[in-house]
């Protein structure tokens, strides 16, 4: 297997000194408030193995936060907590899927997914979304769905496409789910990271899902500390049951003080969620307006900490490979190409991803960097 499109590029990026908008990390130290929690917790707390499920206290936050948030009506035996989404997701699929089982991947395919179905014996089925509206249409799913067809991983709102898809697309989704009796792993890690005044429509929410959907989140994402690697996990008993013996052979439980760090910060108040929104989507703006003055065609940024830049349109020769390859060289600047998250290499189009969760300066900067290389370049 290849080293992941994020190892190269922050590797290149630490060798070259470049601006790294490639892996999608934050470059804030995070809030001090979860920070001093979970340092309280090191020294205070247990610092051995805590149950493999989680702690109760932070099962019980996790919860608490999507009854709150999402009106979803969960309780603490619905929930696992894992070392990070990643863990999750390959969780999820040593658990749904058994040797020669279909699953639905959409592409751009986040880059854990397919390695992982494959070493659970899964058969990938692509349904492909394009540019620049990346719009779910039903048929394209329908069309893949054959007998042996088992789940779908569903990554909404999508990374690196930066979609949110609307509740139209998911009804339809959800309606095929169930006529075809899928399992829907959700991975919702982004869920929190909206804007435009944007809120999520969980999968699970939808007629007939709650049974069948496995929904996964993350504190990282949500608390800007992408290091901290909690993910959690939601689903009945019939699918969280198989799930948690995956866990239990994967890394069997989580570091006990950052769980308690996040359970504390899963119940602040809906204004804390909403300020960490405003602050990115501030980020979005700014990088989206210097890009787009300088001339690059930037695409529809709905959530996440990601944009998407499409060279081609933008006048910029190569393929996004080259490109990104040049620009960490010779502009100063990472980013991750797209045709990275296809299994053929080849994307519908020539698109790049940049990371916008920085600090306003290093924006400027980058921006600044890649229109003068442009320039130089044309
Ligand atoms: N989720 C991060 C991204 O999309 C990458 C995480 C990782 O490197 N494994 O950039």
């Amino acid at each position: 297997m290849p080293t992941t499109i994020f190892e190269e590029m922050s590797a290149l990026a630490r060798v070259t000194g470049a601006i790294n908008l490639g892996q999608g990390f934050p470059d804030g130290p995070g809030p001090a408030d979860l920070l001093q929690a979970a340092a309280d917790a090191v020294l205070t707390g247990s610092n051995q193995y805590p149950p493999s499920m989680g702690l109760a206290e932070t099962r019980r936050a996790v919860a608490a936060h999507y009854q709150a948030h999402q009106d979803l009506d969960l309780q603490a035996d619905d929930v696992l907590i894992t070392s990070g989404a990643t863990e999750a997701i390959a969780a999820a699929l040593l658990a749904v899927i058994s040797p020669g089982d279909e699953v639905i991947l959409f592409e751009p395919t986040y880059d854990a997914y397919l390695p992982l179905v494959l070493r659970a014996g899964g058969v990938p089925r692509f349904v492909t979304l394009r540019p620049p509206h990346w719009r779910l249409a039903i048929e394209d799913v329908a069309a893949v769905v054959g007998p042996r067809a088992r789940a779908i991983v569903f990554n909404n709102p999508m990374n690196p496409t930066a979609r949110a898809f609307d509740r139209t697309e998911l009804a339809a989704l959800a309606a095929l789910c169930v006529a075809h009796d899928l399992v829907a792993i959700c991975d919702e890690v982004w869920e929190h990271v909206l804007f435009d005044n944007r809120r999520h429509p969980p999968l699970f929410a939808f007629e007939g899902m709650a049974e069948r959907t496995i929904k996964i989140g993350s504190a990282g994402k949500i608390f800007a500390l992408t290091g901290w690697k909690i993910g959690f996990v939601l689903a009945r008993p019939r699918l969280l049951g198989p799930l948690a013996r995956a866990h239990q052979f994967l890394t069997f439980s989580t570091p006990p003080n950052l769980q308690a760090a996040v359970a504390f910060g899963l119940g602040k108040p809906p204004a804390t969620f909403d300020a960490i929104r405003a602050d990115l989507q501030r980020s979005r703006d700014r990088l989206t307006d210097a890009l787009a003055a300088g001339g690059f065609a930037v695409l529809p940024s709905e959530g996440t900490y990601f944009l998407c830049v499409d060279l081609a349109a933008s006048g910029v020769a190569g393929t996004d490979r080259e490109v990104c390859g040049r620009w960490v060289r010779e502009a100063g600047v990472a980013a991750i190409p797209l045709s990275a998250f296809y299994a053929s290499g080849h994307a519908p189009g020539v698109l790049v991803r940049l990371c916008f969760a920085k600090a306003d300066a290093v924006l400027d900067e980058a921006a600044e960097r890649l229109i003068q290389w442009c320039r130089a370049a044309s």
